[in-house]
């Protein structure tokens, strides 16, 4: 599969998974499924919910397959208040760049005395993907050099996202312009998005059968299309054989093409 680029550029593929935090069966079945098919996947972490034996478990899977985990920051919570209310999102319009500095910076103190101070974390991931010209600045300030975010292919996604950057918004108001694989232009930092959602966190959205279709659609319009997934939701029997047949499938596509986020910039 290639994209409109041309056929010498094959497509480049990559797995996220997010919202690690706790060390749980549904956490260690989506590692085991997928370091099994030889895939390796950008694990994208909640500090502050981030426990000491989640910690050391994902070490240990680093310590024995380098070359098929990484581990990028989602956030620092993971949620906020808004006017009484909790959100699930953490950044956007609704707080200072201050305020959204301190809590990047926050979250990659924890993930450095969890994981080790000398490790590179420089992929992040905003929750639900929502975030404005602040977050962006505030990712690249702590040190990120990758913002992970979302590039769906829709027509309805890709005309807001061709309105936006032609406004120069980096935003409509939570909602992220996407500036998928380029450089952004609030600050230093390459966007490296998703164009698949496996599942939205709450049940699958792409059936392996599905897969094909999603794919060719992704491939038409971007070089880098990256799969995200949330190991939490597949915990009986019928979604892991779901998670197992859709790894099956992206093994099919062949393992050389999938690459760890990071090492896409
Ligand atoms: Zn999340």
């Amino acid at each position: 599969m290639t994209t409109d680029a041309g056929a010498e550029r094959p497509t480049r593929y990559f797995v996220r998974d997010d919202d690690i935090g706790a060390l749980t069966e549904e956490l260690k079945t989506f590692v085991e499924v997928f370091l099994e098919h030889r895939i390796p996947v950008s694990y994208q972490i909640i500090p502050a919910r981030l426990t000491p034996d989640c910690a050391a478990y994902l070490l240990e899977i680093e310590r024995s397959y380098p070359e098929l985990v990484e581990f990028g920051q989602h956030g620092l919570h993971h949620e906020m208040q808004l006017g009484g209310r909790r959100l699930k999102r953490e950044f956007g319009p609704e707080r200072s760049f201050e305020q959204q500095s301190s809590d990047i910076q926050q979250g990659l103190e924890i993930l450095k005395r969890r994981l080790g101070a000398d490790r590179p974390i420089e992929v992040f991931t905003p929750p639900q993907h929502k975030f404005d010209a602040n977050t962006v600045r505030a990712a690249a300030g702590a040190g990120h050099r990758v913002f992970s975010s979302a590039c769906y292919p829709s027509l309805r996604h890709r005309a807001a996202y061709s309105l936006g950057r032609r406004l120069g918004w980096s935003s409509i108001r939570h909602h992220g312009i996407s500036h998928h694989g380029r450089r952004r232009p609030e600050a230093d930092i390459i966007e490296v998005s998703i164009s698949i959602a496996v599942d939205d966190g709450r049940s699958l959205c792409c059936r392996a059968s599905e897969l094909p279709a999603s794919l060719e659609a992704a491939c038409r319009h971007a070089r880098d299309v990256g799969l995200m997934f949330h190991h939490a939701i597949y915990s009986d029997p019928a979604a892991v054989a779901d998670l197992r047949s859709i790894a099956n499938a992206l093994a099919l596509l062949g393992q050389d093409r999938f690459f760890k986020l990071g090492d896409l910039v």
